[in-house]
């Protein structure tokens, strides 16, 4: 399903890498790092992923050091949790909407040409970013949606599937059972056949990768089965450009994860990106987006009792001379980074305290 970037493509990546070598250059001048994360000019390719993508920063960085286009490399990266059934949060095993059904949202942006592939509420395919990628790759549209995206992957062979595991639709149950003690689904401990779990998972999850290769060639892309129990039709901020994902392939590439409504509302990637371009490094950027989010937030039921935001928003950010960072509400989430010293997870910033 990964054909390369075509021949345009390169030619066109070939001059906008010159331009970027002189935009490099420039945002060398930029205020002193204050992030741990910060490093010098590439000394080979960089990914970074939220904290569920080890193994796709590992995978992504591999790709990218055989050759492979960015664009593809994370979109193959992203793959292997789009299929793990355990991540509830991203393609197969995702938990579904509240009809019980699996919609998934993805995006993918490649920097030396600038295009960008989406797909939102597509149904029964289990690697939504590849479908993503076809569109920027096969059409001269950025996103398709709902029926028309499912269609269209059927088109080009992505096989059309099932993707609720039995795990997900038992949570699915539980959720719609508790949703009203007077209808007449009873509530999962007075169900004779209960299984005695009780638990009703909601995943913050998502998984978002961005890159640059040794020749400073970026990428991002994320994907994701959104929130759990949406209302059908809901798309979230990982299929949108700009705010889940967003990469310029001059300044560099930045995603979110979290509540996309927040992300949505700020341009939460396009900002992050904007931040980097105006000198910020990436961990400053991913906090100017988070406290953007946190000073715009009024609604009495998104705030705790100190007047901020009570959910999380995780921004991460690469810089196209492989500077990375992220940064989250509360700090101290994990965020997963491959670069030359081999793939871990690193801890976020936190724009707050708890
Ligand atoms: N950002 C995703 C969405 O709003 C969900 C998440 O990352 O938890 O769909």
């Amino acid at each position: 399903m990964t054909t390369p970037i075509d021949r345009r493509s390169v030619l066109a990546a070939g001059l906008a890498a010159s331009a970027a070598a002189a935009l490099g250059r420039r945002s060398d001048a930029a205020p002193a790092a204050t992030s741990a994360s910060t490093r010098p000019p590439l000394d080979g390719p960089v990914a970074i992923a939220s904290g569920n993508g080890l193994k796709t920063v590992e995978l992504a960085v591999e790709r990218m050091r055989a050759g492979t286009d960015p664009a593809d490399a994370i979109v193959e990266g992203v793959g292997l949790v789009e299929a793990d059934p355990n991540d509830m949060s991203v393609g197969y095993g995702g938990l579904p909407n509240a009809d019980g059904v699996v919609q998934l949202d993805s995006s993918v942006m490649h920097g030396p040409t600038h295009r960008a592939g989406a797909v939102a509420c597509i149904e029964g395919i289990m690697h939504p970013a590849q479908v993503a990628l076809a569109v920027l790759k096969q059409t001269d549209h950025v996103m398709l949606v709902g029926e028309g995206a499912t269609r269209f992957a059927r088109e080009l062979g992505f096989p059309v599937q099932d993707l609720l595991t039995d795990r997900a639709r038992q949570a699915w149950l539980r959720w719609r059972a508790s949703l009203n003690p007077n209808d007449d689904y009873l509530d999962p401990d007075q169900q004779i056949h209960s299984d005695g779990e009780k638990e009703i998972p909601y995943t913050t999850g998502t998984i978002h990768c961005s890159a640059v290769d040794a020749s400073g060639r970026l990428a991002g892309c994320t994907t994701t089965s959104g929130l759990s129990y949406k209302i059908p039709g809901r798309v979230g901020d990982s299929p949108i450009v700009g705010a889940g994902m967003y990469t310029d392939g001059q300044i560099g590439s930045a995603g979110a994860t979290g509540r996309g409504e927040a992300v949505i509302q700020v341009c939460g990637a396009f900002s992050a990106v904007r931040e980097m371009e105006n000198g910020a490094t990436p961990t400053e950027a991913c906090l100017s987006v988070l406290k953007r989010i946190a000073d715009r937030t009024t609604r009495p039921h998104l705030l705790d009792e100190n007047g901020r935001p009570n959910f999380d928003v995780v921004m991460y950010a690469v810089r196209k001379d492989g500077a990375y960072g992220s940064a989250s509400m509360f700090g101290n989430r994990e965020f997963a980074v491959c670069d030359a010293r081999g793939a871990r997870l690193e801890r976020t910033a936190g724009l707050f305290e708890r």
